[in-house]
């Protein structure tokens, strides 16, 4: 047996609603199954029953419907516990454990660390697995984007940031959305002199007029094309008027820019 390999999830891609994702995990050693926010059952139960696979958990990143909507069913037909952010317990469908910052949580053999990022609400979790350089995490990120602030601050954005963007820059981003197109759009118009950006940006809209999904995405990529995650670039200030004004607050007027785009 050697550990290396067996602690390296399958992901399977299952796309719901009109542009939602949600993850099916397996754990190859013990068979352990999870889904990351399962926003309806049917899609679920089906790529489960396509594998001759039965669900043990239901992962979840905050309390949205569009996230949480099968929590209930899934849980009533298959027995799955339901884990999530231990701080907004109240507001996720049938939890069973609470999960915050620096919590492990073990899907079979495959360990996960949380990390409890509110921003986009006031109890959004994202999960780490390290061995599958795979982060699970919901609306807080999306590709070259982020979540509307919902329930949270610039600030409390920017401190997310930071901490996911110390993670190894070879990790994957599993985002629960595929707005990967339109956020590209809307960085070209604060970060026109990136050239990361410009050629990911013409590499994103090219896969999805091949109806290809643009989920996972390469964290490093986001380093350099993100321009939520780069508001600490003088670029970024420049674009929003706010040369030498700390990063949160430009991150604060890109995210407002962005909600009239
Ligand atoms: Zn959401
Ligand atoms: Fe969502």
């Amino acid at each position: 047996m050697t550990d290396a390999v067996s602690s390296i999830l399958e992901i399977v891609r299952i796309p719901v609603l009109q542009d939602n994702y949600v993850w099916l995990l397996r754990c190859p050693l013990t068979g352990q199954t999870g889904v990351v926010d399962p926003a309806e059952a049917a899609p679920v139960e089906a790529a489960l029953a396509q594998r001759g696979w039965t669900l043990d958990w239901i992962l979840n990143t905050h309390h949205h419907w569009d996230h949480t909507g099968a929590n209930v069913e899934l849980k009533a037909r298959s027995g799955a516990r339901i884990v999530g952010p231990a701080r907004d317990a109240a507001r996720i469908p049938g939890m069973d454990l609470g999960v915050d910052e620096g919590d492990r949580f073990d899907l079979g053999a495959c360990p996960a660390t949380v990390h409890f990022v509110p921003a986009h609400t006031a109890g959004d979790v994202a999960f780490h697995f390290p061995a599958s350089r795979a982060l699970f995490c919901g609306d807080t990120i999306f590709l070259m984007g982020c979540g509307r602030l919902l329930e949270g601050t610039p600030a409390m954005l920017w401190d997310a940031m930071l901490r996911l963007r110390a993670l190894p820059g070879d990790t994957w981003v599993y985002c629960a959305h595929e707005y990967t197109v339109a956020n590209a759009r809307f960085a070209l118009t604060v970060d026109p002199g990136n050239p990361a950006l410009r050629a990911r940006a013409q590499a994103v809209e090219a896969q999805r007029g091949r109806g290809e999904p643009t989920v996972p995405g390469l964290l490093c990529e986001e380093r350099a094309t993100n321009p939520f995650m780069r508001a600490d670039d003088p670029a970024l200030a420049a674009a929003v008027e706010m040369v030498g004004a700390p990063p949160a607050e430009v991150l604060g007027a890109l995210r407002a820019r962005k909600d009239r785009f």
